[in-house]
């Protein structure tokens, strides 16, 4: 594994969905703690279990994995892990372990009005977000339970309905999916464990994140996937990211006026685009429409 800062290293994990880029888990050594676990497969903890021999550490001295969020290719490999690790997330997190969460997306899928095979992608990648976890198992513990005075967290949604910047030593901001240099389509949909429903206002909750990022105290950024960025250029990518969703919402805006369909306003604002995937214009249009209060577009 890379030492990228000294103490700090990070190990990279394939994902076999594939337009998501490699993702990072950092392993912050003297304290054996994980900064999110990587993703559920045997191949990955194989990796974490060769790389941790390289830097002269076995699986008994990592005490905490600390989540970003819920998402499956950064907390996937909890059940592979001893119970001797102990899991630091919002306690909500166990949402996604319960029959209730597939429930929800049900009830969610039933009542979209787009083609069938949007509705069927759009619902395995939600079914995927379940992680069935032993919570019997893995000690679960909230960030305010871990009190550590080196690391502060910063709890929000936007990306998922369970974000956290965790702020270390005043230096470092580990930001999960919140900011993915190269990547500008973040504000995904998922189900809320507070309503069981699909987020709820993300896009603002998107753009106060990356409000929060602007005014923290930080000197590198260091995200889920790709490399690791400094101040200047992380303020760049959150300027770029914004304006891109500005333009966006006009783009939408402008053809509901023209359209009388969810697939249309899709086919008009991403075109091409739309071949490649269905969930990253679809995620971004709905919260377009959350914001705007006209969900009823394309809700049942
Ligand atoms: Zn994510």
């Amino acid at each position: 594994m890379e030492e990228i800062f000294r103490g700090i290293y990070r190990i990279t994990y394939k994902l076999n969905q594939g337009d998501v880029p490699d993702v990072n888990s950092y392993l912050i050594k003297d304290l054996g703690i994980l900064i999110d676990g990587g993703p559920q497969y045997p191949e990955a903890y194989q990796k974490l279990l060769r790389e941790l021999i390289s830097v002269n550490m076995t699986i008994e001295d990592i005490n905490y994995v600390i989540l970003t969020h819920h998402h499956l290719d950064h907390m996937g490999m909890i059940n592979f892990l001893p119970s001797s690790v102990n899991v630091v997330a919002d306690k909500s997190v166990k949402f996604y372990s319960q029959k209730e969460y597939k429930n929800s997306v049900n009830d969610f899928i039933r009542q979209i009005r787009v083609p069938y095979e949007y509705k069927s992608s759009i619902s395995d990648i939600l079914m995927d977000e379940f992680l069935p976890i032993d919570w019997e198992k893995h000690k679960l513990i909230s960030y305010s339970e871990f009190n550590q005075s080196n690391f502060k967290f910063i709890v929000s949604k936007g990306h998922s309905s369970l974000d956290t910047i965790i702020l270390f030593n005043e230096k470092f901001i580990f930001t999960g999916d919140i900011l993915i240099p190269k990547i500008f389509f973040n504000c995904l949909i998922d189900i809320s464990p507070e309503d069981s429903k699909p987020s709820s206002f993300k896009r603002k909750g998107y753009l106060d994140e990356l409000e929060t990022l602007k005014k923290l105290e930080f000197e590198f950024l260091l995200p889920g996937h790709h490399d690791i960025l400094n101040k200047v250029s992380a303020l760049k990518h959150i300027a770029i990211t914004i304006n891109r969703m500005n333009r966006t919402s006009k783009k939408v805006s402008s053809a509901i006026k023209k359209s009388n369909s969810f697939e249309d306003v899709l086919k008009q604002v991403y075109g091409q685009f739309l071949k490649y995937n269905i969930f990253l214009p679809f995620s971004d249009v709905h919260s377009i429409l959350e914001q705007m209060d006209i969900l009823d577009f394309y809700l049942l």
